[in-house]
């Protein structure tokens, strides 16, 4: 058996001295806040998705709460989005007293199943939030079909998926509104932050978008901070603080020309899992392959143990042996704000609530060695069939 000493983690960011050096550079070039290098920032991005505008926030919550609101969500909306996300994505909603309307999920895929949208739309539907879960991309067509006729907006939580392609075309590339997070344990990092990229030509919405980045004041941050501006300012709606600042762009930067880099060697440690526990179906499943072309950003790598019930001695076991899993995601429609305020309760979302008891994710991350993945598979192999090891 591979001994392996350091403790393995789940996920864990890769910074290069490059970009300790700008980050240096920026410290002391007397700009730290929003300024040149998230121009740049902004502007590289807007590369990396095809031209489209990119505006960076503080986090991809931030980005989310700011795109419902330049969609018009407000009080009595409803808005429909997938159980099986981080907190965050339901929690935008309902800070805006908007309904997060779930819709089940593939239990193949862990994503919302197009299949469902469409009888969850009511009246008040504004808005269908879709999640690429771990990194593969939602069923795209048949959501902007039932938006198309229905007239309904279409934000993508990309949290998982800088780089996902679907169809050939890269999530961020084409569609109405996408979110992107930079949180450390993310496909990039900027130490914490993310993006909205939208059309060059959704002028209202950019603007909205602008205004609630930053205090509801009417002018770009630029002006506001550039040695030309007088000082003098209008504030036309109330706005958060949610601009990304230079010293975390000097980070996104780099690890932007990384991404793509980073994310093969991700798929590289991905498909080596899926050949190492291929014989295990009578344990555990992976998240199937949909066969609509696609590039997975292998942003998680999901098991669901079969027994339930040994879900929590398979962490435990694998904690004990120095390999960091976690539980993602709990269905969000059974924390206690969402059953309380909206009523959702066991057996909802049967196949949510399937995943998310036998749902955890082992270590994949661009610094994970194949020695160190080789020792998660014979732990996670040892915990199933002993010493015997299959
Ligand atoms: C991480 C995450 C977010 C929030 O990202 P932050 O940048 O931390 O705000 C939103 N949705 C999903 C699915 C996430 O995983």
């Amino acid at each position: 058996m591979q001994k392996v000493d350091e403790f393995i983690a789940m996920a864990k960011p890769l910074i290069d001295d490059d970009t300790i050096e700008e980050v240096v550079r920026v410290l002391k070039s007397g700009w730290i806040a929003t300024g040149p290098v998230t121009r740049e920032f902004e502007k590289k991005l807007s590369e990396y998705f095809g031209g489209r505008t990119v505006m960076c926030f503080s986090s991809a919550t931030a980005g989310l709460h700011a795109a419902l609101m330049a969609v018009g969500v407000g009080s009595g909306d409803e808005v429909i989005t997938t159980p099986m996300t981080f907190a965050a994505t339901a929690n935008v909603i309902a800070m805006l007293g908007a309904r997060p309307v779930f819709v089940d999920i593939d239990p193949g895929t862990i994503n919302i199943d197009p299949s469902k949208v469409e009888v969850a739309c009511t009246s008040k539907t504004k808005a269908i939030m879709p999640v690429h879960y771990a990194g593969l991309p939602v069923d795209m067509d048949p959501i902007f079909d039932i938006a198309a006729r229905r007239n309904l907006r279409v934000i993508e939580d990309a949290a998982h998926a800088t780089g996902s392609c679907y169809k050939n075309q890269k999530i961020g590339s084409f569609g109405d509104i996408q979110v992107f997070s930079f949180h450390p344990i993310k496909n990039m990092t900027s130490a914490e932050g993310g993006c909205v990229v939208l059309d060059s030509g959704a002028k209202n919405e950019q603007k909205i978008l602008e205004l609630q980045r930053f205090h509801g004041i009417d002018r770009s941050i630029w002006d506001r901070f550039s040695a030309k501006s007088s000082g003098f300012y209008d504030v036309v709606c109330p706005g958060f603080k949610s601009n990304m600042s230079d010293l975390q762009s000097a980070i996104g930067v780099h690890q932007l020309d990384a991404v793509d880099a980073m994310n093969e060697r991700r798929r590289k440690l991905a498909d080596r899992y899926r050949l190492a526990f291929a014989d295990m179906f009578d344990h555990v499943h992976m998240q199937s392959v949909p066969d609509y072309s696609f590039v997975h950003s292998g942003h998680l790598f999901p098991l669901c143990v079969l027994d339930w019930t040994q879900r929590e001695t398979f962490m435990e076991f694998m904690k004990n042996s120095s390999i960091g899993v976690t539980p993602y995601y709990a269905p969000v429609h059974l924390f206690t704000y969402y059953r309380r305020t909206f009523g959702y309760t066991e057996g909802d979302f049967p196949h949510a609530e399937y995943v998310g008891k036998r749902i955890v994710s082992i270590p994949l991350h661009t610094s994970l060695t194949e020695d160190a993945q080789d020792y998660v598979i014979e732990t996670v192999r040892r915990f199933f069939y002993g010493n015997k090891n299959g």
